[in-house]
């Protein structure tokens, strides 16, 4: 569902529901993109969470996929990655990913685009915005590992069709390499 900006928004904001400022406890002034607290003068604002990702390409140009172990979407296809930790380079971020949940060390290379996208539901849902690179294997042999149940690799002609791509993203995305001459 388009929120008119081009992208995907949950129902549940990142501040819907705040009544609370949570460094003190006094009661909130907010609406769904900012609250702010009188008391301590802390100050809130809704946000996409970032998150990035990497198309891992092969010598022979098949490209590494992930099926996810858990919710949301648990047995889908996915690109690997997964959400930045505060104040880490996203770069850093990247290959900290990719180690945990490959034992593979990946050097990224192109920056093929920032993807908006919903994650999960109710309570728990997130807006989150995917920053996707291309990368490739400098040392080690995948191995699936924490939040991944299969690692395989797919030829660019036999991606995962849509309703097993994990989210609502990736499909395109993928659709958009099966059609790319490079
Ligand atoms: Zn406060």
């Amino acid at each position: 569902m388009g929120d008119g900006h081009g992208g995907y928004r949950t129902q549940m904001g990142f501040l819907t529901g705040w009544r609370f400022c949570p460094r003190c406890g006094v009661q909130l002034d907010s609406d769904d993109k900012r609250a702010e607290c009188a008391a301590c003068g802390s100050v809130y604002y809704a946000h996409s969470v970032p998150a990035v990702a990497a198309l891992v390409v092969g010598d022979d140009g098949h490209v590494l996929l992930a099926r996810r172990a858990h919710e949301p979407d648990a047995g889908l296809w996915d690109l690997l990655g997964g959400f930045l930790e505060e104040g880490e380079e996203p770069l850093d971020g990247l290959r900290r990913e990719l180690l945990e949940e490959t034992g593979l060390e990946v050097e990224p290379h192109d920056f093929l685009g920032a993807f908006l996208d919903t994650y999960g539901e109710g309570p728990q849902a997130a807006n989150v915005l995917n920053l996707v690179w291309r990368a490739r294997i400098v040392a080690g042999q995948p191995v699936s590992a924490d939040d991944v149940a299969e690692l395989r690799w797919f030829p660019r002609e036999e991606l995962p069709p849509p309703e097993e791509c994990a989210f609502r993203w990736v499909a395109p995305f993928l659709g958009g390499l099966a059609s790319a001459r490079n």
